[in-house]
């Protein structure tokens, strides 16, 4: 069943009016008729079941049939702090992170990332790239939709000590596999991890993680691109915790 997010606030008024982009893929892309049922979320857990009810040039009226807790939602909240990929890598990274469950995505520059976040084209390419996480959250049938942003690593790793558990993933030989330390370390509420740059983290980097108590780990014999290390975690993660 199509899938859209409106707020809770919109939700609650009567008719519920959907209107700009989202009407016109109602009205138009999937050519939807009076009548027909669309699942409408609030972002917060909770989907409303909505029958068409009018269609108008400008908007749609819906009118909700039923309300249910939406359960596509990991039972931790996993925020992945990832180094900047380059050009597309990042769609690719949201997109499928998104689909695998993560909780919020942050960006951060390293000492060996190529882009830089900067200057006023920043704005522009985050509400881009939140697009892309609202787009796969609807085709993935999330109960909210990712919040991405962008920081520094410096306050990554404090942010990082607020959370259950944090760990980063390191190349070096003789680490910690992620699957002992989540049967060591049960992570309960939220947790975070640190997937590294093509080129690896650097050296003042991997001490800063290690003296802010953030945990190194191994994913194991095989050394992943950055864009694909996030969803493999999360992959884990849910084998680990939810299937
Ligand atoms: N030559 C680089 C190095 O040794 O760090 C390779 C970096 S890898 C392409 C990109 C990032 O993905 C790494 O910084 C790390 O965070 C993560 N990663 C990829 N494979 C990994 C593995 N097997 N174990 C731990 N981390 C891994």
């Amino acid at each position: 069943m199509p899938r859209f997010f409106l707020s809770a606030d919109r939700l609650n008024e009567s008719p519920v009016i959907i209107t700009g982009e989202d009407h016109l893929h109602m009205s138009r892309s999937l050519r939807l008729r009076e009548g027909d049922a669309v699942t409408v979320c609030d972002g917060e857990g909770n989907d409303h079941l909505c029958k068409i009810l009018r269609f108008s040039k400008e908007e749609t009226e819906l009118s909700v049939i039923a309300v249910s807790a939406n359960e596509s939602e990991m039972p931790h909240r996993v925020t992945l702090f990832q180094a900047i990929p380059k050009g597309e890598k990042i769609d690719y990274c949201i997109q499928k992170a998104v689909e695998c469950g993560v909780f919020e995505i942050v960006f951060f520059e390293s000492d060996r990332t190529v882009v830089r976040l900067e200057g006023r084209e920043t704005d522009k390419k985050i509400a881009r790239w939140q697009k892309i996480a609202e787009s796969a959250a609807k085709q993935s049938g999330r109960g909210r939709i990712p919040l991405i942003r962008i920081a520094s690593f410096e306050s990554l790793l404090k942010e990082a000590g607020e959370h259950s558990l944090s760990f980063f993933c390191h190349t070096a030989e003789g680490q910690r596999s992620l699957k002992t330390l989540l049967r060591e370390k049960k992570p309960s509420g939220a947790l975070s991890f640190f997937v590294g740059p093509e080129g690896g983290f650097s050296e003042e980097e991997t001490q800063a993680a290690l003296d802010a108590g953030i945990e190194p780990v191994s994913l194991g014999r095989r050394i992943l691109r950055s864009e694909t290390a996030a969803h493999f975690i999360l992959a884990c993660l849910a084998y680990e915790t939810e299937l």
